[in-house]
């Protein structure tokens, strides 16, 4: 392109969208404007994102496989343990939420953890579990990537990577998870602005994977009733500001059980597109945030309360 310009190329579902790096004067937009084929050309900040919604106003439809979107019309509800601890627990776990009505199997094998004493999860032998319970039930699978050189390894094992709070601002991590093709799950960071949580998104965009769902999981306030503040407002700023599909995990927001339900219901009224839950059939004994862990009567009674809701909404349940 002229002026020292760049430019790549992003089509979509509708139209294709160039995102040009560089500094373009008014004659260039003028020309660019004219140039046959071409709708708008977006020069507002904010506006000429790949997430912005002006850039495509229908929200993407993330296709996680098996049969499951994100971002269409259904809610989808992605449930199971924090961590994934042995294979019969997680059977337990991948039972309960696939009967109650999850349409994706959640379990972390690589665990971010605030002090390195605690069960950092299983690893490699996690994420083998994970395969294993994909294939066995056809269910779809998103689970945490923390390191680029995983990325590889997780993506072999996992249908939807999920980029955690603590590393939304891991730029060579985002890359290497837009360069891998599949889904990514991106996790607001703790202190994250949306402005912020948007530019990670960016980052996997730029990478050409399209395949980028937001997940709004809570953020540090003053405030110490729960673990962190769950902001609906975000889910509700991140609707109309981009077309990308967004979650909400009331899990990790409350850090408490007993929170889940209320603020689960309340996401999916604020018009987020699915919840992400950590259920596990003995939180007592749970290696890693037993506490925040919906049993299977709690997810259970969930779900009851979710369908109505959701009917009420006009969306049905993925
Ligand atoms: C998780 O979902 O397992 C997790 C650790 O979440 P977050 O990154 O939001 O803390």
């Amino acid at each position: 392109m002229e002026n020292g310009l760049t430019h790549t190329r992003h089509p979509g579902p509708d139209r294709c969208v160039f995102a040009v790096d560089g500094h373009a004067g008014t004659a260039t937009v003028t020309r660019l404007a004219a140039t046959p084929g071409v709708i708008d050309v977006l020069t507002a900040p904010g506006d000429q994102w790949l997430s912005a919604r002006r850039v495509r106003p229908r929200t993407t439809r993330v296709d996680v496989g098996f049969g499951v979107e994100v971002g269409g019309d259904a809610f989808v509800v992605a449930a199971g343990p924090c961590a994934v601890e042995s294979q019969a627990v997680l059977n337990d776990i991948t039972s309960v939420v696939a009967l109650g009505g999850a349409s994706i199997l959640r379990g972390g094998a690589f665990k971010p953890r605030s002090h390195p004493a605690s069960f950092q999860g299983l690893g490699a032998e996690g994420l083998a579990l994970l395969a294993r319970q994909r294939e066995i039930t056809a269910i779809p699978v998103v689970t945490e990537v923390l390191d680029p050189r995983h990325v590889a390894a997780v993506a072999e094992s996992a249908d939807i990577l999920q980029i955690g709070a603590r590393n939304m601002h891991n730029f060579e991590l985002l890359k290497e998870a837009g360069r891998s093709g599949r889904p990514v799950l991106l996790k607001r960071g703790l202190a994250a602005t949306v402005d912020e949580w948007f530019g990670a998104a960016e980052y996997v965009l730029r990478t050409g994977n399209p395949h980028v769902i937001l997940c709004e999981r809570g953020i540090r306030t003053f405030e110490p009733a729960t673990r962190f503040t769950l902001d609906l407002g975000a889910v509700a700023v991140a609707k109309r500001r981009g077309h990308l599909p967004v979650l909400v995990d009331p899990s990790h927001a409350t850090g408490r059980r007993e929170l889940v339900r209320p603020l689960a219901l309340a996401a999916a009224a604020a018009g987020a597109d699915g919840l992400l839950l950590d259920v596990h059939t003995a939180p007592e004994t749970a290696r890693c945030d037993g506490a925040q862990a919906l049993t299977a009567t709690d997810f259970d009674r969930l779900m009851a309360d979710l369908r109505p809701l959701l009917r009420a909404l006009g969306r049905p349940l993925a």
